[in-house]
């Protein structure tokens, strides 16, 4: 039961309202009948209204005046019959007048208590069965110091935050008057009271948030939005959000209403979902790595190899009854030739990865052909492989990076060597290169492999993708990140058992288009 539902202002039951209203009416009722009094006495009828009234009850109030309007007829009929005796038929019409104008008030009054009542049970209700917690509390006192303060021509809130032990006793004159079940829940407190004498534990050392709502209250501002942290009474923290209410004048200051939600699960969203953009940061940096260690192991094995074949060779050339000097020196020149390279492979693969431009010189196609081939050229003769290559050598110039170009055709020639390897029958490797228009170069190499299944090429190009047993699937990935980052575009095409051919374009230099 609402305070505003009760029998108004009273102690006594409804039970009891009822009887005294009864019995009220009936003593003015034997009063009227066996004294002189002529119908005067007839208007205390009012008091047994008021009476029924107090109960709040309509139909009490009518049954009341109904009673009344009946006992005061009768008390005039008993005493005067029907003759009509002017002064005391005039008595009755005024008491019945003002019973009849008593009652219409008492209902209308009735009426707006009515509504009142309603509103309060449904304040009530959303106050106890709200998951959002709310706490009514009274800041008039917190008015009249704010009021008291001597600013001196300070801004408010800078003269707050230079004075926090202000704002720390502020805080204390801010009365709680009542606890939802929901805030009391959120702050680990059985009941409103634990609540309240706790309030300085719950608030913590939240004085920063707090002098922002003080700011915001003298200010006349109506919301207050925070966050802040809640120290439930067994220690535990709860991060909420809160929203204050202050209502207007008159009487706003002694119902500030403060709407607090959990903001826990919501916190620890964020937190996973920074932890997660870290750890991908991460992982991004680990695949780089790893991407980069995977290309530059896969770049330099083939100068490797190579410096190892040139390496036995020079060693055969030593060893024999009479050293060929001559030879032996020209495998050094190649085995440091190829060392080289391999250092330079590593440098550009890393600058590569560091996303800086490749090397833009002005490169005569045919002559990087040529060198790619003469790269090759051992590892293809001792597999039993022929190359054909068929480039005209006045093609226009291509502007680009010279190593990163040779090692796109390296790895495409030492990919097709690699397919044919063990196939019995004649293995070619065919290198072509000419021009699709004024813009572009194409160069393709075919092979007369088995081809590569349809399955595999969606995934050809894809960085690890391999179907060799010591193979890396970096090759591929890394000529079409290259011929890509050249402006160009590598393709291929395969049928199963003839072979495959991969085709790739590169735009020329356009300085030296003609026009
Ligand atoms: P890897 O050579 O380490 O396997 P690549 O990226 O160079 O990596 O090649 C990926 C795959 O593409 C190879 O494993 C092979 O299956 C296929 N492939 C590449 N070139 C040819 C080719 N000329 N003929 C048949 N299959 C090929």
């Amino acid at each position: 039961m609402t305070n505003l539902d009760r029998p108004t202002g009273s102690s006594m039951s409804r039970a009891g309202l009822r009887f005294w209203s009864a019995v009220f009416a009936f003593a003015v009722f034997m009063v009227d009948v066996l004294t002189p009094l002529e119908g005067a006495v007839a208007v205390l009828y009012v008091v047994a209204i008021l009476l029924a009234a107090r109960t709040n009850r309509r139909n009490d109030i009518i049954v009341a005046a109904t009673g009344c309007i009946v006992l005061t007829i009768s008390a005039y009929l008993s005493s005067h019959g029907l003759q009509t005796i002017a002064s005391p038929a005039l008595r009755a019409l005024v008491s019945l007048a003002a019973i009849g104008i008593t009652t219409l008030l008492v209902l209308q009054n009735h009426a707006a208590h009515s509504a009142l009542v309603q509103s309060e049970r449904r304040y009530r209700r959303m106050f106890d069965a709200s998951r959002i917690g709310v706490v009514e509390e009274d800041w008039s006192g917190l008015r009249a110091a704010l009021d008291s303060l001597q600013t001196e021509g300070a801004d408010l809130r800078d003269h707050l935050a230079r004075h926090p032990d202000f704002v720390r006793d502020a805080r204390r004159l801010t009365r709680i008057t009542d606890v939802n079940p929901a805030l009391r829940k959120m702050a680990g407190a059985s009941d409103s009271a634990a609540f309240i004498a706790n309030v300085d534990k719950l608030l913590g050392e939240n004085d920063r948030s707090f002098l922002d709502a003080l700011a915001a209250f003298a200010q006349g501002e109506r919301f207050h939005e925070g966050e802040t942290e809640l120290v439930r009474l067994d220690g535990r923290k709860v991060p909420v959000l809160f929203t204050i209410t202050f209502p207007p004048e008159p009487d706003g200051d002694h119902n500030v209403l403060v709407f607090v939600v959990d903001i826990t699960e919501r916190k620890q969203a964020q937190d996973a979902l920074l932890a997660a953009q870290a750890e991908l940061a991460h992982a991004a940096r680990v695949a780089t790595l790893g991407e980069l260690s995977a290309s530059i192991a896969h770049e330099v094995n083939q100068p490797l190899a190579a410096i190892v074949t040139s390496g036995e060779a020079g060693l055969r050339w030593l060893r024999r009854d009479v050293p060929d000097l001559k030879e032996v020196a020209t495998t050094i020149g190649h085995v440091v030739a190829q060392g080289r390279r391999a250092s330079e492979i590593v440098t550009r693969i890393r600058t590569f990865l560091k996303k800086v431009p490749p090397q833009q010189d002005m490169l005569q196609i045919d002559e990087v052909i040529e060198e790619a081939t003469a790269l090759v050229a051992r590892e293809l003769a001792k597999d039993d492989v022929a190359l054909i290559v068929e480039a005209p050598h006045d093609l226009p110039p291509v502007r680009g990076d010279r190593i990163q170009l040779q090692q796109v055709l390296v790895n495409l020639l030492v990919n097709a060597g690699q397919a044919m390897s063990g196939q019995p029958g004649s293995r070619t490797i065919t290198l072509r290169a000419g021009t699709v228009d004024r813009e572009t170069l194409w160069i393709t190499v075919q092979d007369s492999g088995p081809g590569i299944h349809p399955d595999d090429l969606p995934r050809l190009f894809d960085p690890f993708f391999t179907t060799k047993g010591g193979g890396m699937g970096m090759g591929l990935a890394i000529c079409r990140t290259t011929v890509e980052a050249h402006g160009g575009r590598l393709s291929v095409a395969s049928t199963p058992g003839s072979g495959a051919t991969f085709h790739l374009t590169l735009p020329y230099s356009q300085e030296h288009a003609s026009p």
